[in-house]
């Protein structure tokens, strides 16, 4: 999780990523932050908070120069200091580096180990810096050997963004878990995590940057080369991406992603139909285009019957469990008039702990539903994911070790069914180029050699 977006060449580039900022919002709201360079100096304002919070208009007129860098932070539990905000921001050899990072790397730990042997004095516990300590410590020589250098050295997920004074350098991962996309932006060039990001900014959709892709901007020219070994054709996407993280206006991973999920739902009406059902309603936001696939799939009428209260953010993304159910308490509010009498199919995109579902299957109950059918368009996960999602140990998975039954019996629903593993991959352009780790176990790069201590301290973003 995370977002990030780089501009070059613009005018107004911190106003433009400010704007683009909004677009990303929901890639994490714990905090953001904007660097520019002016052709002299770097400037930055980061902060805790949502992006409205962090930048006021009189210090975002502060951030001049015609290149930026910006991010919107996910953390988890212990790490949500303001010193870890992004952008990273380094002076090395005389020059001003800022750094925006979306993804986990997976080998942070023996880096960090190599580098504090070497010196390096680390001032968070963010694996961005790592990144940050590599520049400074590559040999001197062309930006492009300088790149491969850092690059080559990072293993797991990462879809980064390097302002080196008024170069935008922009690249993904050898296996692309994470998106990254290209626009033109009047004489300029943007980068962002989503294609949404360039709609909000009135870019225009170039292309995604390519697994192993780097890509050096400067005056309105760009180069792009790729890391030793890459393109492999072999692509680890984050499917999670397409069933539930990205926005469903945005095109990554060369698709569409309200259609992905529109496809994700009724395949998932295909393999689960409920006989006897009232009508098909989502858990929103995040069920709602899989919902209607599946009422229009069925021909059953789709109602939307329960309202989301826009005002309170994201539950998923918050830290803490207490937070997180006292969010599912106050956010979504059922229409007793739809539900009462009926039985329900309740749409879902994914199941993680488990104490969310059952706190909106309770709701919908209290409203008067006759029976409570939850269908979620993903198998069970499993698998803690390493790459930047952030989900729990094994243990507090609600399906792991746990047949679907007492997950049903769990969460308190008539029935549950999960969309099944070919049926989810069939509907992906792709389907072979994408991670499954958290359902499959197969991890497409070697977790971390000390995967409890990961998980404890969480990924970071
Ligand atoms: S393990 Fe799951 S959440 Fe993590 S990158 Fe793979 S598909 Fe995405």
């Amino acid at each position: 999780m995370c977002g990030i977006i780089g501009i070059s060449d613009h005018p107004e580039a911190a106003k433009i990523a400010y704007l683009g900022l909004y677009a990303l919002q929901h890639r994490g709201e714990e905090a953001a932050g904007i660097a520019t360079f002016d052709g002299k100096d770097i400037h930055l304002i980061k902060d805790r908070g949502l992006v409205f919070d962090v930048f006021k208009e009189e210090e975002l007129s502060s951030l001049v120069g015609r290149v930026a860098v910006a991010h919107t932070r996910y953390s988890t539990t212990g790490s949500s200091s303001k010193k870890n905000c992004q952008p990273f921001l380094v002076t090395h050899r005389s020059r001003g580096v800022a750094v925006a990072h979306n993804g986990n790397l997976t080998n942070t730990e023996e880096l960090y180990r190599k580098l504090e042997e070497e010196g390096s004095i680390f001032q968070t516990s963010m694996d961005s810096e790592v990144i940050v300590h590599l520049l400074a410590k590559a040999p001197n020589g062309d930006y492009k050997k300088w790149f491969t250098n850092v690059l080559s050295q990072l293993k797991g997920a990462y879809s980064v963004i390097f302002m080196v004074q008024d170069m935008l350098v922009g690249a993904r991962d050898p296996q692309g878990f994470r998106p990254l996309v290209l626009g033109r932006l009047g004489e300029g060039y943007i980068l962002a995590s989503e294609s949404c990001a360039l709609d909000l900014t009135r870019a225009e959709f170039v292309r995604e940057i390519e697994p192993g892709e780097v890509v050096l901007i400067k005056g309105g020219k760009l180069e792009s080369f790729f890391l030793p070994g890459s393109p492999s054709g072999k692509r680890s996407q984050c499917i999670f991406e397409n069933i539930y993280f990205a926005r469903p206006d945005s095109n990554i991973f060369n698709d569409n992603i309200y259609h992905v999920r529109k496809r994700l739902g009724a395949r998932l009406a295909v393999e689960s139909p409920v006989p006897g059902a009232d009508l098909v309603m989502p858990i929103p936001d995040s069920g709602v285009y899989a919902a209607l696939g599946y009422a229009q799939q069925t021909g059953l009428p789709y109602e939307i019957g329960m309202v989301r209260n826009h005002y309170i953010g994201r539950t998923f993304i918050q830290p803490t469990q207490f937070l997180r159910d006292f969010r599912v308490r106050v956010k979504l509010n059922p229409i007793a008039d739809v539900i009462r009498g009926k039985n329900v199919i309740l749409v879902e995109d994914s199941i993680v702990r488990g104490t969310t579902s059952r706190s909106r299957v309770r709701e919908v109950r209290k409203a008067g539903a006759r029976s409570i059918h939850l269908r979620i368009t993903c198998p069970p996960i499993v698998h803690p994911c390493f790459y930047g999602i952030d989900f729990p140990s094994e243990e507090e998975l609600i399906a792991y070790g746990k047949t679907v039954k007492e997950v049903a019996d769990f969460i308190e629903v008539d029935s549950l069914s999960y969309l099944s593993l070919e049926g989810m991959l069939s509907v992906m352009k792709d389907g072979k180029a994408f991670c499954d780790a958290c359902f499959t176990g197969k991890y497409p790069v070697d977790v971390p050699a000390n995967k409890s201590k990961y998980l404890l301290e969480g990924g970071v973003c």
